[in-house]
């Protein structure tokens, strides 16, 4: 029995949108929903083309990494995956882009400051770097689900790229969107050499404290996740 394919139809259909939008290319980047149950998690397999991806080419792991569906090779970032849904209650919806303008403040060691509203409302007080660790070992997740603590729901990975969370898949898209555009604009006023402005602290409090109060809803399961 497929029991998890409306799980998995997501992360098809969420790959192959945000290839089209450019925000994945070729095969970079990863994907994962928390399954029903809370302890496993449908994910792309590694290096494969997301155009030709099927529901029965996701794969199916449980923290351990253990494949319960699924017969190709699961991401090479799954610890990452696994780890970061252990740290986080509130997370069930993760991916990981290569993502061209957010990746570029990670070659300068920009942290994004809460420049809009939207920002932190969705994304957290700020956006933070994590610092460098090699693409699919342990150190990376374990520096990553030390880092992921702060409730923030969108990061950036040094020399490497970005890392986008949602309660539920949709919420993680319009993110990792959201990353892009504050990517974007924060970079250009950096080029102009003027001083930058932030939104009001008690603003960014207020935004905050709602992303929170929203999290806390899903850590105790009254908010819709979207699953089915
Ligand atoms: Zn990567």
């Amino acid at each position: 029995m497929e029991t998890f394919d409306a799980y998995k139809k997501q992360v098809v259909d969420t790959a192959q949108s945000l290839t089209r939008k450019g925000y994945l290319m070729a095969t970079g980047g990863n994907l994962s929903v928390r399954l029903p149950g809370g302890n496993a998690f449908a994910i792309t397999p590694s290096n494969f083309d997301y155009f030709k991806m099927t529901l029965q080419d996701v794969c199916v792991l449980d923290f351990n990494l253990n494949v319960l569906e699924g017969a190709l090779k699961p991401s090479v970032e799954s610890a990452m995956h696994a780890a970061i849904y252990q740290a986080r209650a509130d997370v069930n919806a993760v991916v990981h882009t290569h993502q061209v303008y957010a990746s570029a403040l990670a070659l300068i060691n920009s942290p994004i400051p809460t420049l809009f509203d939207e920002q932190a409302r969705f994304l957290g007080r700020a956006v933070d770097i994590i610092p460098y660790a090699p693409s699919g070992t342990n150190f990376l997740a374990k520096t990553i689900a030390k880092h992921v603590k702060n409730h923030n729901n969108a990061f950036i990975m040094k020399n490497h790229g970005a890392l986008i969370f949602g309660h539920d898949m949709e919420r993680a898209e319009h993110n990792v969107e959201i990353l892009e555009k504050s990517s974007l604009a924060y970079l250009l006023a950096l080029c102009s050499d003027k001083p930058i402005s932030k939104i009001p602290l008690a603003v960014r409090e207020i935004a905050f404290a709602k992303l929170r109060k929203d999290q806390k809803k899903v850590e105790q399961g009254i908010m819709e996740t979207g699953g089915e």
